[in-house]
């Protein structure tokens, strides 16, 4: 991020203490009765949701470790009347809304869990919470923006169980814990977080660094697949002055890091579905005049198609074998299957791609390609249709490319975009229920 950029969003920071405080324009647009009482209730519970946004930025938690904040979210609802179950899958916490109305059961999603990384965005609800993390100490830092997931779904809470009695259908919150990597939406589906009452249909969002309020998605395959490879190349230790003595694991190593870019460029219709292998770590070795006995290598997997994504499994695996073949060297390959595809179900999209227009700020909604990222959101939308969004949190006149990505230590949520991210859960909510839902049942997604 260039100094320029930085200085811009130090200041974006400080604006937003002000314009937090300043009501909510109303947008206008909502002439339904159940639309503009949430476009009123939302307005009004705007201050609290910035100040729990703080609150929960200032004391982050990492995966499986959210006790504060599932404590403050299970504190509120109970406060709202909810049916409320805390430590489901460990810190999860789950509360159950009935509308006074009959109608389907629907449930919103929100991560609640922090990462290990020190914050360098000076604010002054900056995080200086420090852990030790695989040996080493370092900070925590909701560098996800899963701080602004929990404070929205607290918001769309009030808001919604404000209008209780008008409700036609029941709502699910579910707060979860550890998304980032750690099984947390298995977790909670284990411990029956999607039975009594079982929802028809599921919703979640995630904050981006794009244009601020716009809502994004896109039907199909949204966010990637994200599946490990391991591998051990096995050769034989020698002098570096002599390789035809013993059998060079280094060169097979750089030659399968050469060839696994093959798979992904050469061997699969790339009109089909976009795929990314990356080996991120090589090692092996211990001076220049050793050739090593053997080298290890990790690497990711990005795929948004259920079959390419075996395809692309039996290739590579095939290319780190015979290459090493080739070498008079062995290699084990070790393929461990990881996030899973988020897919979003079409039909789902389509009945609520008004709402999202509707509801979306001045960043409009927008359909995007593809996120090489990876989610477990698709945990929960294995045999229930789901929608998961991207709300834009970049600060205003500010884009994608001028913003730090998600995880960066420089990883900034404009609170200008709450509002937004209140006002599409609540109505996607409503709108779903008065809808009469979805079918219940539907086909197991492929992964
Ligand atoms: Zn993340
Ligand atoms: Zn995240």
């Amino acid at each position: 991020m260039t100094h320029r950029t930085r200085s811009a969003t130090l200041a974006a920071s400080a604006l937003l203490l002000f314009t937090a405080t300043q009501p909510v324009a109303a947008q206008g647009k909502a002439t339904d009765p159940l639309a503009a009482e949430i476009e009123t209730r939302m307005t009004a519970v705007m201050p609290k949701v910035v100040a729990w946004r703080r609150d929960i930025h200032e004391h982050p938690e990492l995966s499986n470790q959210e006790v504060r904040t599932a404590a403050l979210v299970e504190k509120h609802l109970r406060a709202l009347g909810m049916e409320v179950t805390p430590q489901v899958g460990k810190t999860g916490v789950v509360g159950v809304l009935r509308g006074g109305k009959p109608g389907p059961v629907v449930a919103l999603r929100a991560d609640m869990d922090a990462l290990p990384v020190t914050e360098l965005v000076d604010l002054p609800f900056k995080s200086k919470v420090r852990t030790m993390y695989n040996g080493q100490e370092v900070g925590v830092m909701h560098a996800c923006g899963h701080d602004n997931h929990v404070a929205i779904m607290m918001g769309t809470a009030e808001v919604l169980a404000g209008m209780k009695e008008r409700l036609p259908g029941t709502v699910k919150f579910i707060f979860q814990p550890a998304e980032e990597g750690l099984g947390g939406a298995e977790a909670m589906i284990a411990d029956g977080a999607l039975q009594n009452p079982r929802p028809s249909a599921i919703f979640g969002l995630h904050v981006w660094p794009s244009a601020l309020g716009s809502l994004s998605t896109r039907a199909g395959g949204f966010m990637a697949a994200a599946d490990q490879i391991d591998i051990v190349v096995k050769g034989r230790q020698t002098h570096g002055s002599a390789p035809w003595s013993g059998v060079d694991p280094i060169v097979v190593a750089a030659q399968i890091v050469m060839g696994l870019q093959t798979v992904a460029s050469r061997q699969i219709d790339v009109t089909a579905a976009p795929a990314v292998i990356t080996i991120g770590m090589i090692q092996g070795g211990n001076r220049g005049n050793i050739i090593p006995d053997s080298v290890v290598m990790i690497g990711t997997i990005r795929t948004f198609d259920a079959d390419m994504r075996q395809e692309i499994h039996t290739r590579v695996k095939r290319t780190v074998e015979d290459i090493a073949h080739s070498a008079g060297a062995t290699a084990r390959v070790q393929l461990s299957i990881g996030g899973l595809i988020t897919q979003n179900d079409a039909s789902l999209l389509e009945k609520m791609t008004p709402t999202l227009q509707r509801t979306a700020g001045d960043g409009g909604f927008r359909t995007v390609n593809p996120v090489t990222g990876s989610e477990d959101f698709p945990a929960f939308t294995k045999d229930i249709p789901g929608l998961f969004y991207f709300l834009g949190v970049a600060p205003k006149g500010m884009d994608q490319k001028s913003q730090a990505a998600n995880h960066s230590p420089l990883f900034f949520a404009d609170e200008a975009a709450l509002p937004t991210g209140v006002r599409a859960m609540a109505n996607l909510a409503v709108d779903y229920l008065k809808s009469g839902g979805m079918a219940s049942a539907k086909p197991a997604m492929k992964q």
